[in-house]
């Protein structure tokens, strides 16, 4: 199994090679500013004592407070974190908006949880975490397996903690406890914006084929709104495998189908598939919006999409990436890719720290806006650099994050 934290590290030494940046700056960009893992003790439904392990990781702060989900997932651990956190700092750094990097994590299956288990965990990684939180410190948000209610019930600790009202310090949160429109749907839409940006420079045509990997938060969204704009997704997966209609799927039949089956296995003219064939299925897009370690050397020769968009963290490693490169596939890399979650999730904390409320409109073309206008800017680089997409986009981010630490490049 690749190290997150090491593919990590090693797409930052590529980047390195195609523009030097100062040696100090990379050693201090090599290592978080601050780990801390938690004991959380949870008396479950039947009276047992469980306790659970919990993370945070503070990458880097030279931008603003650090940003970045907490992740509940049996697999979670502190090099999973720490990757994620430092890929929050690039990524922020990419889109340029005032935040840091950061992320967090519970080793634990909420699936097996009650939903007073999953409160109790939640309201528990709070009280560890207290310290370290804030509005002007660290904000949390969602990631894989947090949801709008499990950030209401942080937000709702952390007050009584804390003290603070702003409701600032947690992003992702329900419209009524102080969320914002268009947060949900944020990370889809925005990779929807970033590859209307770039497609045009790659030819990618207007309705062309999607691949969808994963069929959670942000995968659910990219289809509904990859379909609504002319595109037409033909496979689409979740932990359980997969399903493939080649005359494309509707997406919002196909949530009411899992919604009352549990399963997207039989959804009605589709067929089966598993989750490693769907990655290698021919199509013009290929989506992975599940896990890490997707595409990697073992299966990247077969990969037959013609462009790469990833909406999740960190799904191809970097021999994969060179494999990619070498067939003339475009990677869109994740840290521009999937940065319309934390666009958003920085102007909920803004509205909170304003007590204002903006309409969706409003939130949507702000981002819009910022993701074009970056993604232009990482187009450009590669280009000027004759490198692909990942490399422009850490480039652009260490330059910013470099100057805001004070070095002149
Ligand atoms: P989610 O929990 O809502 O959905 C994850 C989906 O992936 C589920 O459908 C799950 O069944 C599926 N899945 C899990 N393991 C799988 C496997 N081995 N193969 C195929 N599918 C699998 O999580 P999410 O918020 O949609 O996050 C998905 C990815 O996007 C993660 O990498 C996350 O870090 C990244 N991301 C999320 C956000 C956000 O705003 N939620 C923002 C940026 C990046």
């Amino acid at each position: 199994m690749n190290n997150p934290f090491e593919n990590a590290l090693s797409q930052l030494a590529r980047a390195q090679k195609v523009q030097a940046f100062p040696e100090q700056f990379l050693k201090q960009l090599s290592v978080p500013m601050r780990e801390v893992r938690i004991s959380i003790p949870v008396v479950m439904d039947d009276g047992r004592l469980e306790v659970y392990e919990g993370y945070r990781v503070q990458f880097n702060n030279a931008r603003g407070p650090y940003k970045g989900g907490i992740r509940y997932h049996q697999n979670a651990d502190i090099h999973e974190v720490k990757a994620l956190a430092f890929w929050m700092a690039l990524k922020c750094a990419v889109v340029n908006i005032p935040m840091g990097g950061g992320k967090g994590g519970i080793t634990v299956d909420p699936k097996k949880l009650s939903k007073t288990e999953l409160e109790k965990i939640s309201r528990g990684w709070v009280r560890g975490m207290a310290d370290v939180l804030g509005p002007k410190k660290d904000v949390p948000a969602p990631d894989v397996n947090t949801t709008p209610e499990i950030m209401g019930w942080m937000v709702d600790e952390f007050a009584k903690i804390s003290g603070d009202t702003t409701r600032a310090t947690f992003t992702g949160k329900p419209i009524e406890l102080g969320g914002s429109e268009g947060r949900g749907a944020a990370t889809g839409l925005g990779g929807y914006y970033v590859f209307e940006t770039l497609r045009e420079f790659y030819s990618v045509p207007n309705g062309a084929t999607v691949v969808i990997q994963g069929f959670g938060n942000v995968g659910g969204h990219a289809g509904e709104i990859f379909s609504k704009n002319g595109y037409k997704v033909i496979a689409t997966s979740d932990s359980k495998g997969g399903i493939v209609k080649e005359d494309g799927i509707d997406i919002g039949a196909l949530e009411a189908w899992k919604k009352e089956h549990g399963t997207l296995s039989g959804f009605p003219g589709s067929r089966d598939i598993s989750n490693e064939a769907l990655l290698e299925l021919l199509c013009d897009v290929l989506i992975p919006a599940a896990l890490e370690n997707q595409i990697t050397a073992e299966n990247a020769d077969r990969v037959q999409a013609k462009f790469i968009l990833e909406l999740a963290n960190g799904p191809i490693t970097p021999e994969a990436d060179e494999i990619l490169f070498a067939k003339h596939i475009p990677v869109v890399p994740d840290i521009l890719a999937n940065a319309g979650g934390v666009t958003v999730s920085t102007f909920e904390w803004q509205q909170n720290l304003s007590s204002e409320h903006w309409s969706e409109e409003d939130v949507n073309t702000k981002l819009k806006n910022i993701l074009m206008r970056e993604s232009r800017v990482v187009h450009e680089k590669a280009v000027s650099l004759k490198t692909d997409l990942r490399r422009s986009a850490f480039i652009v981010a260490m330059e910013r994050i470099a100057s805001a630490m004070g070095y002149t490049l």
